[in-house]
């Protein structure tokens, strides 16, 4: 591996190539007719390997001075998937799981990593690819068969999605994929302080006013673009809140700030309800929570004539 000052920052070559060679030594290792043939590779000599690159990698960041977070995101991402399985148990996890997902079908190559979203498929003919959020590992056996069903042709989707998903709102998912992000300390410095608003101090406030202080805080951030079709949005597998770069902006009230802000925190509190299928999540009960705000009127009028604004939505506001 080598590593290469930019002006943006380091660039690690070779760390996803580094990350895609362990993938594929895992999955001989995790092969169901594993223990059956004499092999040469063995948990040990992975777990030594990610060690050593771990170690490599630490001596490239320190000559350029700079740390994990700055690294670009698939890099920023292997290197936190390495951190994290660095610890031996977890590998043993990451190993179990993975010889659970392949014993479901053989025909799918599946790798668990570090993804931004819950799993990711491919099909073409034969060519079936999974690659499952790391915030699987250990999930129940039957989590993990759904997830497998869903990349699979002839199956039906409907009762697997649902699985995959309610396990994904858990707080074992949330916990785990907590973990991963803070391994090696490469968590992304978080974008709370704005150009106009800071959203730390809005929480703080919005927590006093409306929650008694109880809330700890989630992960809040600006959002790279500025979005009038979505001004705010709660990811709960992340325990994250993401608002719209556009209320960043001396013409947004900061109560404003404060209402999307208090939106996306009830979603938090109150989840989801469900209905068969379907979850719902702005039910009578979220409304008349919503309605508790100081300014709510104001507050919505003001988001309602900030997206007309943009003439090509003319959607309302919107606030998932
Ligand atoms: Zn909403």
């Amino acid at each position: 591996m080598t590593g290469e000052s930019q002006a943006r920052g380091v660039r690690l070559r070779g760390l996803v190539r580094l990350q895609r060679r362990l993938q594929s030594r895992l999955r001989e290792l995790a092969a169901p007719e594993a223990g059956v043939k004499q092999r040469s590779d063995s948990i040990e000599a992975v777990h030594g390997e990610i060690l050593e690159q771990l170690a490599e990698v630490g001596v490239l960041l320190e000559r350029a001075g700079v740390g994990p977070e700055t690294l670009p995101d698939p890099s920023r991402r292997a290197y936190q998937w390495l951190s994290y399985l660095a610890d031996e148990p977890r590998l043993r996890e990451h190993l179990h799981t993975l010889r659970l997902a392949m014993q479901v079908d053989p025909r799918p190559r599946i790798e668990i990593t570090h993804l931004p979203g819950l799993y990711r498929g491919f099909r073409d003919g034969d060519d079936i690819r999974l690659s499952i959020s790391e915030g699987f590992l250990m999930a129940p056996a039957d989590v993990i068969a759904s997830l497998v069903k869903l990349t699979l042709p002839y199956t039906r989707k409907k009762q697997h999605k649902a699985a995959v998903h309610a396990f994904a709102e858990s707080a074992a998912f949330r916990n785990r994929l907590q973990a991963v992000e803070q391994a090696g300390g490469a968590v992304p410095a978080p974008r709370t302080a704005g150009r106009t608003h800071d959203l730390e101090a809005i929480f703080l406030s919005v927590n006093r006013d409306y929650f008694d202080g109880r809330l700890g805080m989630p992960r809040i951030q600006w959002n790279h673009i500025s979005t009038l079709r979505e001004f705010g949005r709660f990811e709960p597998a992340t325990d994250t809140i993401v608002l719209s770069r556009r209320l960043d902006a001396p013409d947004v009230p900061e109560q404003v700030v404060a209402y999307v802000l208090y939106h996306e925190l009830l979603h938090r509190v109150l989840g989801a309800q469900r209905e068969g299928d379907r979850r719902r999540y702005h039910t009578p009960n979220f409304g008349r929570a919503e309605k508790r705000f100081r300014g709510y009127k104001q507050a919505e009028d003001f988001l309602n004539a900030l997206s007309h604004r943009g003439r090509q939505y003319s959607l309302t506001a919107k606030m998932d």
